[in-house]
């Protein structure tokens, strides 16, 4: 899984990341007890994480249209306490957000303490969208990977552990699950002309890609590739991602604020 974690510092090419890899897997059911095992694992520290309430996790999860983000959120966090959870999705900005600046929305929502918040697409959609679509100049957007650096900067020195996932699949992959979402009726509802349209811009997406995990992977919030043509191992590998970050926190109890051994229930 190591090999997931874009090094600070180092140039992504995504050619060097097979969206298809299943790692030492060969199908579902072979991961399927391995899941489980994460997920009451994630359960366990979850709830250590919201007792302790000094620290806090942000999980951002991107990737092109269809790849899973909602799947991921779905069966990677199912388990988890609904108190604990926050879920934000980042659309295209309506007139409150656009009249401040690109970071404004996102700060509002990142974790209390001792809280996840999920963040399905993020302030990566600033060098993302923003830049296949020339909505700002090149100038400016490109200045935002530094700002971005120095935002997570604030968010890490101040106790939120960020995790950032690019879920990574295959223009194939995408095509085949487009096509399944015109020709199932239960999924009607996610089809959407405008990810046809998007897909158009496939090598200018994966381009900006390649570039925010360059640009944007550090040591305190790193950047993981995670294959997700197979949607099993892809929420493995989230899970196990997230339960190795939570574990290295080495979360604890608090004590209790008085002698609780003199406390008698009458
Ligand atoms: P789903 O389709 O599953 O509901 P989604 O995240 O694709 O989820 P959409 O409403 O289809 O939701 O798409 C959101 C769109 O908003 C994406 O195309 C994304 O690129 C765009 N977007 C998000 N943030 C920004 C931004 N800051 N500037 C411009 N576009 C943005
Ligand atoms: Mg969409």
């Amino acid at each position: 899984m190591k090999g997931l974690r874009v090094k600070p510092g180092t140039k992504v090419s995504l050619d060097d990341y097979d969206p298809a890899d299943t790692g030492r897997y060969r199908s579902a059911e072979e991961a399927a007890d391995k899941l489980r095992e994460h997920l009451d694992e994630l359960d366990r520290l979850q709830n250590l994480l919201y007792a302790e309430g000094r620290r806090a996790l942000l999980i951002v999860l991107q990737g092109m249209d269809a790849s899973g983000k909602d799947g991921t959120i779905r069966h990677v966090m199912s388990g988890l306490n609904p108190q604990g959870v926050t879920v934000t999705p980042f659309k295209v900005p309506n007139d409150e957000e656009r009249a401040h600046d690109y970071l404004w929305r996102v700060h509002k929502v990142t974790p209390r303490y001792g809280q996840i918040a999920i963040f399905n697409r993020s302030h990566y959609e600033d060098v993302l969208a923003v830049r296949v679509h020339d909505l700002v100049p090149r100038k400016v957007w490109k200045n935002r990977y530094k700002q971005i650096n120095f935002f997570e900067r604030i968010l890490t020195e101040n106790e939120v552990v960020i995790l950032k996932f690019f879920l990574h699949i295959s223009r194939d992959e995408q095509k085949r699950r487009l096509e399944e979402r015109l020709r199932d009726p239960k999924r009607h509802w996610k089809f959407s002309q405008k990810d046809v349209e998007e897909r158009r811009h496939w090598a200018a997406y994966r381009k900006a890609y390649e570039d925010a995990l360059s640009e944007c992977s550090s040591k305190r919030a790193p950047w993981y590739v995670v294959p997700a043509d197979h949607k099993w191992y892809r929420n493995l590998v989230v899970a196990e991602t997230i339960v190795e970050v939570l574990r290295g926190l080495d979360l604890k109890y608090p004590e209790p604020a008085e002698d609780l051994s003199q406390i008698v229930i009458d």
